[in-house]
């Protein structure tokens, strides 16, 4: 080959250094030539049919039974679809919209759309716009390719989707083609759950009950409905498509299978709420725009720890919401960044050596009434002593739901990516524990130690500063970084949650969690006050009991130290480290009694979840392990060889040459050493691979060779090619390398 031929990659990287930034769009997609930028308000949803533009279009009663029916969390009322479906294809199709779709969230953790045309034909076979009740409320796509755990080889092999109305519809624009997505559940025809939003829904109604019954015994009448908010903060990298596509690792698995670390990571400290580089800030204020024609209230944007690591959090929502708007987000910032010849990355850990990426789920529970309750942030401590109180008892009931089922809510959070990021030193570790904060602490631990029989609970409250509790602001509670589930003020934040994952099952398992707290609370309490008239008399007691009870689950330190895992284990919390370990928490008698208890899943259910959950993560170590042994066959090897070769015909011309010194021979050499290294590894990584093929039916023995053997040999292949990466010639190097990816020049 002759040397003047640049090597693909620096071909690319002199491509790259030469862009400039594209220019930001309006929403209407031309370009602001003129500087003029249309405020956010003004179209803010404008692609959604959302209580506005309901409000605006529905007959008055249509209206408010359909508000009625999304406030209360209920199933639309059959009489009115008609209207709605009518005021919604006219709308729909006004904003040139010609196909619509059932828009739902199967167990791929993405969503899924079938789209049907709105056309069709009158009795002349004239062709006409139609869109009916029935197509609103109820779909059926041909589902059976949808994972579900065993659940539709059992039962039925087919399953509906039904519209969820407390999410509204939208307009999907993709390519200039508008599309009428309708946010649904998918189930199938004995009403098993075969998607993340069902048990959701389920869950939501579980909490609201048991809230319910709480508040009304703590005298707080006249609750309708008691509903969970989420604010996710998404962390995330963006780089240059280029090296994306020339890195086959990041296109099958999501992150990178080799990679040298660069000289310079993370330790300067500098990306970190840093200026935000011009091509990167005009992708991710197109992004936005985007999502707020969607009705996503994006509110926050950040550059986060590691170079090229962006973070992105809207206003909180009701969790349903929510959560369908952090999969637009995902969606959004995927199919906008190639716009700009840039790449989103969402996997948890793309780059080994620096931060990976998270969602701190940001989490409360807040009251619809038709009182003064109504709006009321129950994890808000207020201004009377009875709010206080209330609001004690809602956080015992978070401490005590947490605690039981920590593994559980683990389990929730277990995947193979999240695997990577949890425990290592940068997230919160795989064992869950609650910060709290000092002035929390300190009330928790005069409560318990309170000698309630000396005096009554009023004259305790007061002394305990209860009766006046200060607002806590987020910056009052030192921000313990490293705990995985933090309370900041008003709100807990769940931050072991991946980049990646739909939010739906762990604030599922946490609804789930936090409902039996409730439920033991009031039990309690029920027989407490059989003893007692004093209500506050009663609460302290129960409460002083839960809060005592789940101590070993409060931890103010740090996280990430290595005392904490012996720390942890003394205290009887558990810690699984590995996927399958984790995901095994799914299916003990405690969990198992639980989400059937609760009617969030039956047992069949959660069953195949397991299952769906333990078949994922064997199929993303396949593919992973398959991409190593290929790039490493068909890249590094290749390149390693043709370098030893330089080397040797270099040896060859200087000592044709009556040099003395060959330095080049002992160079060949150490390349030897390490390709033959390489090889060895490379070996043991197809026997894994073979073993794996061979034991796919047990799915648990499977895992569990994968996360061990399986981890060990692609972390023993990857030293290796990195060692090589580090000598052979750069213009050999095919791969694109951690210095280019996340230094964009
Ligand atoms: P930080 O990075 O300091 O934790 P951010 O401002 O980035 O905080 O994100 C905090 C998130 O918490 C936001 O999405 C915010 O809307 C959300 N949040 C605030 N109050 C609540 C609440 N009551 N329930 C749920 N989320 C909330
Ligand atoms: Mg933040």
């Amino acid at each position: 080959m002759p040397p003047s031929v640049a090597s693909p990659r620096r071909a690319i990287l002199q491509e790259i250094a030469g862009r400039t930034a594209r220019p930001s769009t309006t929403p209407n997609g031309s370009a602001h030539t003129n500087g003029a930028h249309l405020p956010t308000s003004s179209y803010f949803g404008c692609n959604t049919f959302g209580a506005r533009q309901m409000r605006d279009k529905l007959p008055a009663h249509v209206y408010q039974k359909l508000v009625a029916s999304v406030r209360l969390g209920k199933k639309l009322d059959l009489e009115i679809a008609p209207v709605v479906a009518q005021v919604i294809k006219e709308w729909a199709i006004s904003r040139g919209v010609t196909h619509f779709t059932h828009w739902f969230q199967p167990q791929t953790g993405l969503t899924a759309e079938k789209h049907d045309a709105f056309l069709s034909f009158d009795e002349n076979q004239h062709p006409m716009e139609s869109f009916s009740a029935s197509q609103l409320i109820q779909s059926e796509p041909d589902a059976s390719s949808f994972p579900s755990g065993g659940l539709r080889a059992t039962w039925e092999a087919r399953g509906y989707t039904a519209w969820n109305p407390a999410s509204p519809v939208f307009i999907h624009e993709v390519g200039g083609v508008r599309t009428l997505c309708i946010p649904s559940v998918f189930i199938g025809y004995n009403g098993e759950a075969l998607d993340e939003m069902t048990p959701m829904l389920r869950s939501s109604d579980m909490l609201s009950q048991r809230a319910i019954e709480l508040l009304e015994l703590l005298g707080d009448k006249g609750v309708q409905r008691v509903f969970t908010t989420l604010g996710p903060e998404q962390e995330y990298f963006l780089i240059d498509r280029n090296y994306f596509a020339m890195r086959p690792d990041l296109v099958m698995a999501g992150r990178t299978l080799v990679g040298a670390p660069p000289p310079r990571g993370q330790q300067l400290e500098d990306h970190y709420f840093g200026g935000i580089p011009e091509r990167i800030q005009a992708c991710i204020a197109e992004i936005e725009q985007e999502l707020y024609k969607l009705g996503v209230p994006i509110v926050t944007r950040h550059n986060e720890v590691a170079p090229s690591q962006f973070e992105m959090a809207p206003h909180f929502e009701e969790t349903d919401l929510g959560v369908d708007h952090n999969q637009m987000v995902m969606a959004t910032m995927r199919r906008v960044a190639l716009r700009h010849g840039l790449q989103a990355l969402l996997h948890e850990k793309p780059f080994a050596g620096i931060n990976g990426s998270g969602k701190h789920c940001n989490w409360s529970m807040s009251i619809t009434a038709d009182n003064e309750l109504d709006g009321l942030n129950l994890l808000k401590p207020g201004k009377t002593p009875h709010q206080n109180v209330r609001f004690l008892v809602f956080l015992a009931a978070v401490l005590r739901g947490v605690h039981k089922h920590s593994g559980l809510l683990r389990a929730g959070i277990a995947t193979s990516g999240n695997e990577h990021r949890l425990g290592a030193n940068e997230a919160p570790p795989a064992i869950i524990s609650v910060f709290m904060g000092d002035m929390l602490t300190k009330l928790i631990d005069g409560i318990i130690a309170g000698k309630e029989a000396s005096r009554g609970a009023e004259q305790q409250l007061i002394k305990l500063g209860v009766a006046k509790l200060p607002d806590i602001e987020k910056d009052n509670t030192d921000r313990n970084r490293t705990s995985p589930f933090a309370f900041t003020g008003n709100k807990f934040e769940f931050r072991a949650v991946g980049s990646s994952q739909s939010i739906a099952f762990p604030v599922t398992l946490l609804n789930a969690a936090v409902a039996d707290g409730l439920a033991d609370i009031t039990e309690a309490l029920k027989a407490e006050l059989k003893k007692t008239k004093s209500v506050d008399d009663a609460v302290l007691k129960v409460v002083k009991e839960s809060f005592k009870e789940s101590t070993p689950v409060r931890f103010e330190g740090n996280n990430y130290a290595e005392e904490w895992v012996t720390e942890a284990e003394k205290r009887g919390l558990p810690n699984y480290r590995r996927t399958p370990e984790a995901l095994a928490q799914l299916v003990t008698k405690q969990s198992r009694s639980l989400l059937t208890k609760l009617g969030v899943l039956t047992k069949e259910e959660l069953e195949s979840r397991y299952h769906v959950r333990m078949e994922r993560y064997i199929k993303d170590m396949l593919i992973e392990l398959y991409t190593l042994q290929q790039m490493v066959d068909t890249m590094v090897l290749p390149a390693a060889f043709t370098y030893a070769g330089q080397l040797a015909t270099s040896a060859a011309q200087a000592k044709a040459a009556g040099i003395k010194s060959i330095p080049q021979i002992d160079a060949a050499n150490e390349v030897g050493e390490l390709i033959e290294e390489l090889r060895s590894e490379r070996d043991k990584l197809a026997e894994v691979i073979e073993k794996a093929e061979h034991m796919h039916g047990d799915l648990d023995k499977c895992a569990k060779m994968l996360t061990s053997t399986g981890a060990d040999a692609m972390a023993a292949v990857r030293a290796a090619c990195d060692k090589l990466e580090l000598v052979v010639a750069d213009e050999l190097w095919p791969l694109p390398k951690y210095r280019e990816m996340l230094f964009p020049v």
